[in-house]
This record gives structure tokens, C-alpha cells and sequence, in this order.
């Protein structure tokens, strides 16, 4: 079966000078760097990592938002053509970008039923305004929200509120793809599960795929169906989120898994990591983890380790993976 959306080899450069204008070295920066992934309709893909990681441009090149320096982008079956082009937005209707803050992704001037109504507008769809008017009342009524919400406007309605139009508006081109940029962590904790439950009710009944960015690893475990973990512009793990998170295989996984909050009564040793991650413009030779890394052995320092296959079917870019998953087992 073709995957609705495969990611093949995507990397992401930028030229940096180091040291002041005109003097100084221009360098490479490694943004993204030979990241490949696929996603079935209906499915979830969790994307985690520290800050910096390469998550949010993965993302954009995912929407053509960035030009990718290499690798390529397929949304079932067809190549995502250049961004901005006739063909990238008729392709880019199909993928949907959710935003982490609702109020930064909506007009503050236009009513909330302007707002769902426009994309079928920019994009010249959806017949007459009174149907356009009715299926943005449908979607409203989709995502929860009320008849009376049509004439209000984003700041007269809570954060969990503004998030539920954003999803509205997001669905009106009939998406098969949601991106999902930290979608819950501008709310209050109160209301972020119920946009989670409604993110998993939409993919029940739409079908949607998500591809879904965070820094909450619980949830990323509660909602997905496959867990790719970035570090320095690379996957380093990807696989099953039960398997993933509890028997990590790479000592990055590890140490991310190691700080997810437990209940109090749960002994748990929390794994910090050593120094801040590399400049990206200097990764480390040999594994690019090795300088936080407390299984590196020589190896480590000289040979850079591919994401490989292990025998539960998982991958990870690590020498060591077999005897570090099966040591927290
Ligand atoms: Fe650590 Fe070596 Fe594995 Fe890299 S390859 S994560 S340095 S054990």
C-alpha cells in the first residue's frame, strides 16, 4: 500500500559565517540531515526531541513551507512540487499545519466564522458563500464548538477554544495530513486533554494522518502509533512507542524517557545528560552523541552509526543498541 506521506533522505542546510562580516569562515549548518520516514492514512507519527533538534524544520520541509536541500517529500504517491507553485498549493491542501499557539495563528479582526470560512475562499472552493457558510458551520459543530461561536471573536474565547478553530479552519480543505506543531502545550493542562481526545475522535472518523510535534513524550506515547526520536538534525530511534519507551535502545532515547514525570511512588533514576548539544555547525565526529553519551566506547569517537533494523523491527543509530535495550529490560 503507497503511504500517504513518505520522507525519503530529507536534509536541510544553511551557509553560516563564523566569526564577523567579511572576515570568518562560511560553514554548513545541518539543519535536517537524511531523515526518512513513512505515514499510513489514519496513523500517528510522534516526532520528539530536545530543542534544536530538527523537529519544526522537518515539519515545514514536510509542507514545502522551506525549500529542502536534498531528499524528497511524497504525499501518496506524488513528489511535493517547489513551494509556491500552482501545483505545491493544490498538493498543500491536502496537509494541514496546527499551530502551538491558536491566537499567533488567527486574525484577531476577523469574526471565527470568517476565519474557518477563508481557506475555502483563498483557495476559490466550497460554491456559494452560503455554502461555504454551512460547511464552516459543520466543522465548527465537528470540533466543538457552538452555532453562537460563528459571529465571536478568537480573544472572547478561551485557548482551548482558539485551538478548536484553528482545527476547524484546518479542516475545510478536506485534509489527509495534519501537522501538528506542539498543538497542546499553550494550554492549560486542564484543556489539553480534551484536545488530545478530539485530535484522536477527528482521526476516527476522517481518517487523518498525523504527524505530531512535542515535547511531552506522554502524550506523544497516548496518541501515536509510531515514535521517531531526533537529535542533532538525525533520527536516532524510531518504532513501536511501547516498545520505544520501555526498553530504549539509544542512550539518547534513554535519557529522554528517563525524565518523563512518574508517579510519585514509582522509583525511577533520571538519566542527565552531560553538557548541551553540539552547535550543529560542529557535529562530533564518529556518533554525534558520543560527548553526552555514558555507553561510548572508542568505537564511537571514529564511526558514525547508521539507523539500522534490530530484531524487533525498530531502528537505531547506535553500536551498542542491542545490549542497551536489552539492559532495561
Ligand atoms: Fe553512545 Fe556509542 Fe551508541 Fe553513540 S554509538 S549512542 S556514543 S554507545
Amino acid at each position: 500500500m503507497t503511504a500517504l506521506l513518505e520522507v525519503t533522505d530529507l536534509s536541510r542546510t544553511y551557509e553560516v559565517r563564523r566569526g564577523s562580516w567579511p572576515f570568518g569562515k562560511v560553514a554548513t549548518l545541518h539543519a535536517v540531515d537524511g531523515v526518512s520516514f513513512e505515514l499510513q492514512a489514519g496513523r500517528t507519527l510522534g516526532l520528539v526531541g530536545e530543542s534544536g533538534c530538527g523537529k519544526t524544520t522537518t515539519a515545514k520541509l514536510v509542507l514545502g513551507l522551506v525549500p529542502v536541500t536534498g531528499g524528497q517529500v511524497r504525499i501518496a504517491g506524488e513528489s511535493l512540487p517547489a513551494g509556491g507553485t500552482a501545483a505545491w498549493r493544490a498538493l498543500r491542501r491536502r496537509m494541514q499545519m496546527v499551530y502551538q499557539d491558536p491566537l499567533g495563528a488567527l486574525d484577531r479582526r476577523l469574526s471565527v466564522g470568517r476565519q474557518v470560512m477563508e481557506p475555502l475562499a483563498i483557495h476559490g472552493l466550497g460554491g456559494t458563500e452560503a455554502e461555504r457558510r454551512e460547511k464552516a458551520r459543520a466543522m465548527m459543530d465537528a470540533v466543538g464548538l457552538a452555532g453562537h461561536h460563528f459571529d465571536r471573536f478568537p480573544h472572547e474565547l478561551s485557548g482551548g477554544q482558539r485551538q478548536r478553530i484553528v482545527l476547524a479552519r484546518a479542516l475545510m480543505l478536506d485534509p489527509q495530513l495534519l501537522v501538528c506543531d506542539e498543538p497542546i502545550s499553550a494550554l492549560d493542562v486542564s484543556i489539553q486533554a480534551q484536545v488530545v481526545n478530539l485530535l484522536l475522535a477527528l482521526q476516527q472518523r476522517l481518517g487523518l494522518a498525523y504527524l505530531f510535534i512535542s515535547h511531552d513524550l506522554r502524550m506523544v506515547r497516548q496518541v501515536s502509533h509510531e515514535v521517531a526520536v531526533m537529535y542533532l538534525g538525525c533520527i536516532v530511534e524510531q518504532g513501536d512507542p511501547d516498545r520505544l519507551f520501555s526498553a530504549p535502545a539509544h542512550p539518547y532515547t534513554q535519557a529522554l524517557v528517563s525524565a518523563i514525570p512518574t508517579h510519585a511512588r514509582q522509583k525511577k533514576r533520571r538519566l542527565v545528560l552531560p553538557g548541551e548539544p553540539p552547535n550543529p555547525v560542529d557535529r562530533p565526529a564518529g556518533c554525534a552523541f558520543h560527548p553526552r553519551c555514558r555507553h561510548a566506547v572508542a568505537r564511537c569517537r571514529v564511526e558514525t552509526p547508521a539507523l539500522r533494523a534490530l530484531a524487533d523491527g525498530r531502528l537505531a543509530a547506535c553500536h551498542l543498541a542491542e545490549q542497551i535495550a536489552a539492559s532495561a529490560t
